[in-house]
Order: C-alpha cells, then sequence, then structure tokens
C-alpha cells in the first residue's frame, strides 16, 4: 500500500464575513523511491469544476497502486478556491473574479522574477556548475525570497486577501517539477491546453488535440508564476552559451465547459494527466504510456490564433455553429434577433467568419447586448 496523507491546509487567519476559517485539503502520495513531485490543483476559478471529477478518478488510481508504482510524490488539491467556488449569481457561478475586489483569481500570483533579482548576474555566476547544480541553487534563492514573503505577509495588517491566499497555493507548488492547474473555459469549450516555450514535446503526452503556445506572459496566473522564472534563467544561460532546460514544466488544462461535470472531458483529462505521469517516468503502471502516444500529434497555435467574436449588436444569439464546428471564411457563424426599436419590423443579423478556423468556446449565454462575446475561433495554418 503506498502511503498516502490527507490534511487540511487551514488558512487560519482567512474567514469569512462571520469568521469562518477557510481551509483547503491536500492529497499526498508518496512512492517508495524519491523523486519529482507533482503539484495538481482544480476549480481556482469558481465556475470550472470538472478538474475536481479528474483529481476525484487520480486519487481512486492511486490508492490501487502499491509504492513501487509511484516514484517521488503527487500532491492533489481539488476545489482550491474556496471563495470562488461559492460565489453566485442567481443560479449561476460567478467565480471567475473577485467580487469583492474585481481582480481574475488567476491573475494575483507572485513571480519572483519581478522581485528585482538580477537573473543574468546570477547565471554569471553560476556558469561553471553543472546543471542540477544550478537549479538547486536557483530555487534556493526564490525559496527564499518567497519565505520572506511570507513572514511579511503573515506580519502585516496591510494584507488583502489575494494576497494571503496566493501565499497558500504557492507555498504548496513552488518546490514541485511539474505544476498542473485544471481548468475549464466559463462557457462551453472544446479540450486543450496552454504551453510554454520548450515544452512542446511533453505537451503531446497529454493526448489533447490542441494547444496555446505562450509567447508572451506577465507572470500573474498561476502556471506562469511558476514557470516563468525558470524560463527568464534559461533565456539567460543561452544568452552566455550555455544552453540548460530544467526539467521544469507547468501546465494550465482546460477540460471543456464550466458549470458541468461532461464525463467527456473528464476521462480525456484524466486519461491524459496518467499518460503525462508516466511518460515523466512518475507512475510506472501497466499500459500507460499509452501506445498511441508515439504518434499522437498535439496542433499548436499561438495566443493570437485565438479570436473572439463579439455581438454586432443587441439581441439575441440564434442558429450558432456548433462547438468544434471547422469553418471556413464567410461561412455564417450565428444570427442575431433584433428589435431595433426603429420602428422597423424585427431583423435577422448574420455575422459571418473572417477567416478558416475552428470553432473553440461557445458563450453560454444566448442574450447579447452590442459588443458582448459570442464565441472563439481556432484560426489553424
Ligand atoms: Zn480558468
Amino acid at each position: 500500500m503506498m502511503t498516502h496523507d490527507s490534511k487540511d491546509f487551514n488558512c487560519t487567519a482567512a474567514t469569512t464575513g462571520f469568521g469562518r476559517s477557510l481551509s483547503l485539503q491536500v492529497y499526498q502520495f508518496q512512492g517508495a523511491t524519491p523523486g519529482k513531485k507533482v503539484y495538481l490543483q482544480a476549480n481556482l476559478h469558481g465556475a470550472e469544476i470538472s478538474g475536481n471529477a479528474v483529481i476525484y478518478h487520480l486519487i481512486q488510481f492511486l490508492q490501487t497502486l502499491d509504492n513501487q508504482q509511484l516514484q517521488g510524490e503527487i500532491w492533489l488539491v481539488p476545489v482550491c478556491n474556496p471563495l470562488s467556488t461559492n460565489q453566485r449569481s442567481h443560479h449561476f457561478s460567478s467565480g471567475r473574479y473577485n467580487s469583492y475586489d474585481g481582480q481574475d483569481w488567476n491573475r494575483i500570483f507572485w513571480d519572483y522574477e519581478k522581485t528585482g533579482v538580477d537573473i543574468m548576474a546570477f547565471a554569471q555566476a553560476h556558469l561553471h556548475l553543472e546543471p542540477e547544480a544550478i537549479q538547486t541553487q536557483y530555487r534556493q534563492m526564490i525559496q527564499d525570497q518567497f519565505q520572506q514573503l511570507l513572514l511579511e505577509t503573515k506580519a502585516s495588517s496591510r494584507v488583502p486577501f489575494k494576497h494571503y491566499y496566493r501565499c497558500q497555493l504557492q507555498s504548496l507548488c513552488l518546490d514541485a517539477d511539474y505544476v498542473l492547474d485544471l481548468h475549464t473555459s466559463t462557457n462551453q469549450a472544446l479540450d486543450y491546453l496552454y504551453c510554454f516555450q520548450g515544452r512542446e514535446a511533453s505537451a503531446r503526452d497529454f493526448l489533447l488535440d490542441y494547444g496555446i503556445l505562450m509567447s508572451t506572459y506577465d507572470g500573474d496566473a498561476f502556471d506562469e508564476a511558476f514557470l516563468k522564472p525558470w524560463l527568464a534563467l534559461e533565456s539567460c544561460l543561452a544568452d552566455l552559451g550555455k544552453p540548460i532546460q530544467f526539467d521544469l514544466e507547468s501546465w494550465t488544462l482546460e477540460l471543456g465547459s464550466g458549470m458541468a461535470m461532461d464525463e467527456f472531458s473528464i476521462a480525456l483529462g484524466t486519461r491524459g494527466i496518467k499518460n503525462y505521469l508516466a511518460s515523466k517516468g512518475v507512475l510506472k503502471v501497466p499500459d500507460f504510456p499509452l501506445p498511441i502516444t508515439t504518434h499522437h500529434e498535439i496542433q499548436f497555435v499561438s495566443r493570437q490564433q485565438v479570436k473572439k467574436y463579439h455581438a454586432i449588436a443587441g439581441g439575441m444569439i440564434q442558429n450558432r455553429v456548433e462547438l468544434g464546428t471547422f469553418v471556413e471564411k464567410n461561412q455564417l457563424l450565428y444570427e442575431i434577433l433584433s428589435f431595433n426599436k426603429i420602428g422597423k419590423i424585427p431583423q435577422i443579423l448574420q455575422v459571418f467568419a473572417e477567416a478558416d478556423g475552428l470553432v473553440l468556446d461557445l458563450a453560454i449565454n444566448q442574450a447579447v447586448n452590442q459588443f458582448d462575446y459570442v464565441l472563439a475561433m481556432m484560426e489553424l495554418g
């Protein structure tokens, strides 16, 4: 039987309106031999629940293993944002933005690179070391700086919740090797992932069909906050003639639609994560990595190739294309039923694709004000 542990991670200073404390539950699985640390969380945005089911299936699966079948450790945190999951507007889960300060819950995280650290100076001073030693020393610098932040956060009476909360999550994952943040669309969407530079080969192991390449990022998102300081170090080392890619990865998986427990997306996500962990050697289990991994193709697009369509007028959306449809330029995307209030009979306004592409995401609400979001296309090729 593998060692596993489940513990409450108390946010003792974080209490809700009537003094109730908020807490997170962390499930930890430890293999017989040391190795990589994997950190997985789900439901950072309140409407994005399917990752919790993925974590549930992974916990069920991990419980069937013996401790020789896991190398290293896996930490899993379902329902990682109790405040966002509680948010409602009528029947709708509105927890993408913190309703108290308006901020996106996934734009609050601490980025080591922004502390003013001179990464190039570190790279120059450690250029003569082996990659493992560079990694260890850089990790220690990040951890030291983070411990300082923790002390300041705990000691100060000027800390907003978002700064307290980010410390809770980041203290669980800063020492990890592979970080996975499970999201979905707020709306209805296909399954895909976000991929950082140099990690394209590993992206394939998730067995998803589409990936969005991160070319620019500001470090505030959870996946970015983990990996960005390392990518910056890799870049400095390459500039100094010593290209190194650390075996550190950070992923955001987008598993289907919001406010839904879609069986297909849950199964796809669970299979993909098992396959990824087996490909990394963390899991040693029969059948994984699946034979299809070697010839699986993931199609990458840049963020700029994902185009959002916004309503050209207020009204109701009808005759909209289905999710996952390949659409050609000038093909009908949707119609707006418009009661124009200029004394004329109601109009049907047609909106056409401005380029070829795949229908990636559809708004749940088919009532729109002018300029409201309607759908997103992934422009391929
Ligand atoms: Zn999200």
